[in-house]
């Protein structure tokens, strides 16, 4: 919540102010998001003008994901710029009359609480929009292996052998071939011939 009360309701006024406040739950997306509790920095500029007051202003705030191709941890810094026009609740009330049934741009308007307003929503949105859809821990990440699962780009040079391991070893088995018996060969005797 943010005090507009210094600014006064006098349409030109104008306040700039920074504000560092701990980042609320869930701002982000799954991949990619600035973590409960972590500092953002706000730098606001609040302008009084005839139906409210309009602010304007930039979030800045560490990002942590994962990169969506190899999974791992990065980090990022955020810079998301915002816009938006707080109502005062009885100047809806007038524009209410002057243009009824514009219910679309009705249900967009933020009101200020008394003097108060809440910037959650608004920085919500912005974050969301200026969150990278894609995070990749670098541009040409390689991703993970197919097959495996491996990191690419620790490895380079990965690849799986088209050859199976198992046909390596049949090729084994074929060339150690048996040794036959060789025990029956004739022999050959010298016929003696008595001849005296
Ligand atoms: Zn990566
Ligand atoms: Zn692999």
């Amino acid at each position: 919540m943010f005090d507009t009360r210094e600014l006064g309701r006098r349409p030109g006024a104008l306040k700039r102010l920074s504000r560092s406040v701990p980042a609320p739950k869930d701002l982000g997306i799954e991949v990619i998001g600035v973590r409960e509790g972590v500092t953002v920095e706000l730098d606001l500029r609040l302008e009084s003008v005839m139906e409210g007051v309009l602010v304007t202003g930039t979030a800045r705030a560490p990002l942590t994901g994962e990169c969506v191709r190899c999974l791992e941890p990065l980090e990022r810094e955020l810079g998301a710029d915002f816009q938006e026009m707080y109502s005062y609740p009885d100047a809806d009330d007038r524009s209410r009359h002057a243009d009824a049934g514009d219910d679309a741009e009705e249900e967009d308007t933020l009101f200020l609480e008394g003097d108060l307003f809440d910037l959650e929503p608004v920085l919500r949105d912005a974050v969301v929009l200026a969150l990278p859809l894609q995070p990749v821990c670098r541009e040409d990440c390689p991703g993970l292996c197919a097959e495996c699962g491996a990191r690419l780009a620790e490895d380079p040079d990965h690849h799986h052998d088209a050859v199976d391991i198992r046909w390596a070893a049949l090729q084994g088995l074929a060339e150690a071939t048996s040794d036959g018996e060789k025990d029956n060969a004739p022999r050959s005797r010298g016929v003696d011939s008595q001849e005296k």
